[in-house]
């Protein structure tokens, strides 16, 4: 990386800072990319999103730092040119940036206590600002991930002091600290005593404490291991702010505590179950009545029912009418506001329903296939009118 003085390495705490200007090039979207001489945005990588914030120049005219990018030189993305030479101001976003350091310390006391306590490392790590990811290269149990969920916001409470520093090459062979890469040049090693060694290069918060909590809020297989999501301090206060307060309105719907919430849903299931399978008793013997009044010397019979019905239920009634009726015997029911669907059988006579099925799509654009046996489909538009249907049987 070129020139530029990284001030998060005096400080992670340094949010505001003068620099001056060593270029300024158009990208390829239209945007500027500044470099500086000394800078205190940390640039996206190893997984963590930038910090963004505000350059201001001395005539007082504010550049908005979209993101900050690491190659040859680390460049500060603003939308306007501003000239080499000038001397500017930056404000980094520190409410932004004060997150990333809690949930990115938090990884670390994390990744430690999986590491030390099941030997298991982190293969990925993903910072944005809609989640915090780790990925797991062992699998763990909801059982293991509270143990260590209960260990790691132990470490935070104990308030211990984060250690970043360049050991000399000697002093490093000697620490045995996570990587995920073999680093070259300076290695920044992050301790935290009693839980956690690592290289990283990102700004941490000084000590544990400053993390408030953390809380994991899920978790999957993941490529043979796990994918763990967590979430610290404000961030994690905030998300279980909106699940309490879903919890507080399932319990005013429900008009329950909210400890009885779960047995209050589990139970409305099971009542919803219950009804639907009255319902569709209900239905059925509704159905056979109906059926019992057609006259049992009609060889085709076409059912139109104005409203929404089961596919099982139509499915039975076919069943049922061509046990009955030689002919051909069909259903036609409505299926949402502008459209509906048909299940159509042959009986006894065996008419050979593929014929019928092309001439409902000439005549009715119907959608839908079958065998010479039985056809299914829909129609948009209107229902059908039985004659209509009748009619085309008739042809067969
Ligand atoms: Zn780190």
């Amino acid at each position: 990386m070129g020139k530029t003085e990284e001030l998060y390495y005096t400080s992670a705490y340094i949010s505001e800072f003068d620099a001056q200007v060593l270029s300024c090039h158009e990208t390829k979207d239209g945007k500027y990319a500044v470099v500086l001489d000394r800078t205190a945005f940390f640039p996206e990588q190893g997984g963590q999103s930038s910090d963004t914030g505000t350059l201001t120049d001395e005539g007082g005219k504010e550049y908005k730092v979209t993101h900050v990018s690491i190659g040859d030189e680390m460049e500060h993305m603003v939308s306007e040119p501003i000239a080499p030479g000038s001397k500017v101001f930056g404000v980094i976003d520190w409410a932004h940036r004060f997150s990333n350091m809690q949930q990115h310390t938090g990884e670390h006391i994390f990744s430690g206590v999986v590491n030390s306590d099941f030997g298991y490392n982190n293969v990925g790590f993903h910072l944005s600002d809609n989640e915090v990811t780790m990925d797991y290269d062992g699998v763990l149990t909801k059982e293991d991930i509270a143990r260590i969920e209960d260990k790691v916001n132990a470490a935070i409470w104990e308030n211990i002091e984060v250690i970043a520093e360049f050991p000399d090459s000697s002093k490093l062979a000697e620490i045995d600290y996570r990587s995920k890469k073999e680093l070259e040049g300076d290695v920044r090693i992050v301790t935290i005593p009693g839980y956690d060694v690592c290289a990283c290069c990102a700004p941490h918060v000084a000590r544990t404490g400053e993390i408030g909590f953390l809380k994991v809020v899920s978790l999957q297989n993941y490529k043979g291991g796990v994918r763990v999501s967590i979430l610290c301090g404000k961030r994690a206060l905030e998300y279980l702010r909106n699940e309490h307060e879903i919890l507080g309105s399932l319990s005013g719907m429900l008009t329950t505590s909210a400890d009885k919430v779960l047995s209050s849903v589990e139970k409305a299931f099971e009542e919803n179950k219950s009804l639907k399978a009255e319902l569709t008793g209900a239905r059925e013997e509704l159905m056979e009545y109906e059926l019992s009044s057609i006259d049992k010397d009609k060889k085709d019979v076409i059912l139109i029912k104005n409203q929404d019905v089961d596919g099982n239920l139509m499915r039975k009634t076919v069943n049922a009418l061509t046990a009955r009726h030689s002919g051909v015997c069909g259903f036609f029911a409505k299926a949402g506001e502008n459209s509906c669907k048909y299940i159509i059988a042959s009986g006894a006579d065996k008419k050979d329903l593929k014929k019928l099925q092309e001439l409902m799509k000439e005549k009715f654009a119907a959608k839908g296939g079958g065998s010479s046996a039985m056809i299914q489909g829909s129609i948009s538009g209107a229902l059908v009118d039985a004659d209509a249907v009748y009619d085309l049987i008739s042809t067969l």
